[in-house]
């Protein structure tokens, strides 16, 4: 199991699944149910230090503190969006700037998370990309994020749906992303259901047929185009891992009945919009159990590509929609504080508000 730690040789705690940290805890000669006790500790009652942890014996703890360390983000800005979305900015631990973006939705309350700093997969068309990949997040970056904006969260107010649509690629980070999900849908961590978790991704072939063998979670694929030539141009991993062989993969993944992979199709004006890729999509999801989910093109100064226009996309999805294939469009949502899809990276510094509170004082505590 990959390890992190302190300058100090402290383990970062929070990257550790519960059977990770009863193996550990076991190593010291603790009892069994300390594990699950502790791990209560760090993802159901945010515990900020070892000495907080009121039910363990005071020389457990101190034995913990010298062992362990609490990781969280640094809380450096929030940004409401008129339309209530929210955007969320921290620094880690060795400076790096990452996003996760809050978004309301009549019932639904969505949380989109960041898995990279930065992504390698250069999608043309995509802000992130800019970015480059500048390193994979830790188990506990990823799982921190749900867990310190609930934190601020009125108490009666519930992130129902988590969405790996942030920064980075998240199979590319593969082998800290499974950690953190054990800990998003763990009972006693941070409790999601399954069936609420969606993971996007490029199309990394061999991760997402190890995933769907690890865990039950819903996959999205960012598809993007309707020939390998149109795909080549705007998704490099195409070189890779060509869209035939990606749609077999998804042709023969075990889905569990109840569950479809959904698309995501970026709509470029002139690009990818016309009635004839509609024609061709509806061709490459026969025998896959999918959905497709348009979204228009979210504009930005630094790409000279344009939304299609709404009739275009209505045009779009009539196609889809009236040969048996289900398709949404998504609603864009953050625009003027850059929280929208592809925009993620591009922040500006932004002045932390009372969302955070004590949060903000023990962000950076260790112990
Ligand atoms: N790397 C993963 C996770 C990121 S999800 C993936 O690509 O699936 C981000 C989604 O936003 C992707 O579907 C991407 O195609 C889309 N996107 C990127 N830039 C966009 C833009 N400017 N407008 C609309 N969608 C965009």
């Amino acid at each position: 199991m990959p390890r992190y730690t302190d300058a100090d040789g402290r383990i970062d705690i929070k990257s550790l699944t519960l059977e990770e940290l009863e193996a550990e805890l076991q190593g010291l000669g603790s009892e069994r149910f300390r594990a699950l006790q502790i791990y209560k500790w760090l993802w159901q009652r945010h515990a900020r230090s070892f000495d907080g942890m009121t039910n363990v014996a005071k020389s457990v703890r101190a034995t913990l503190a010298e062992r362990f360390f609490i990781p969280f983000l640094e809380p450096v800005g929030v940004l409401r969006s008129t339309d209530g979305t929210t955007k969320f900015l921290w620094k880690t631990h060795d400076g790096w700037q990452i996003e996760s973006v809050l978004i309301p939705d009549e019932d639904r309350l969505t949380l989109c998370v960041s898995s990279q700093v930065g992504c390698a997969m250069a999608c043309s068309f995509c802000l992130t990309g800019d970015l480059g990949l500048k390193r994979h997040l830790r188990p506990s970056e990823i799982a921190n994020q749900p867990l310190q904006i609930r934190a601020g969260l009125a108490e009666d107010t519930r992130i129902t749906n988590v969405v790996m649509m942030g920064m980075g690629e998240p199979l590319h980070n593969y082998d800290n992303l499974v950690p953190a999900l054990r800990t998003y849908l763990a009972e006693d961590g941070l409790g999601f259901s399954h069936r609420k978790i969606t993971v996007s991704t490029v199309g990394l072939v061999p991760a997402m047929q190890k995933l769907a063998d690890a865990l039950p979670v819903n996959l999205a694929v960012s598809l993007n185009a309707t020939t390998e030539e149109q795909r080549r141009i705007v998704m490099p991993i195409t070189r890779k891992y060509s869209m035939a062989t990606l749609l077999e993969t998804c042709r023969t993944l075990p889905i569990p009945h109840h569950k479809r992979i959904t698309f995501e199709y970026v709509m470029m004006a002139g690009f990818n919009d016309s009635l004839e890729d509609a024609a061709r999509l509806v061709k490459l999801m026969r025998g896959i159990k999918s959905k497709v989910n348009l979204i228009p093109y979210n504009e930005n100064p630094d790409r000279d590509i344009k939304r299609p226009s709404d009739e275009r996309v209505k045009a779009f999805q009539h196609h889809l929609v009236t040969r048996g294939v289900q398709c949404s469009v998504r609603t864009t949502r953050g625009i003027d504080i850059s929280a929208a899809c592809g925009q993620l990276g591009k922040a500006d510094a932004a002045s932390v508000e009372a969302f955070f509170g004590a949060m903000t004082q023990g962000a950076t505590a260790t112990s």
